[in-house]
């Protein structure tokens, strides 16, 4: 699954890091940092932190690696 956080849009507000540790990090007050690419074993916690974000930041891609590649070969005609 992929992750983007509108960093413009993020307050830094943090919810996302106490439900995602291992996917998103502070560093310093306001820096946010995190992973673009969630395995499945963190797929629930960062959908969770997708959804406690208080100003919507975090933005989820829900297409899994296969259902990426199916979508690829339908736009190619395949
Ligand atoms: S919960 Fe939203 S506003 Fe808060 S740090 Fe995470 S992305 Fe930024």
């Amino acid at each position: 699954m992929r992750v983007l956080v509108d960093l413009n849009r993020c307050q830094a507000f943090a919810q996302c890091v106490f439900l995602a540790p291992d996917v998103f990090t502070l560093h310093g007050e306001e820096a946010l940092r995190y992973q673009s690419r969630v395995d499945e074993a963190h797929r629930d916690e960062a959908l969770r932190a997708a959804a406690a974000c208080p100003v919507q930041a975090i933005l989820v891609d829900r297409l899994d690696a296969s259902g990426a590649a199916q979508q690829e070969e339908q736009l190619d005609g395949r």
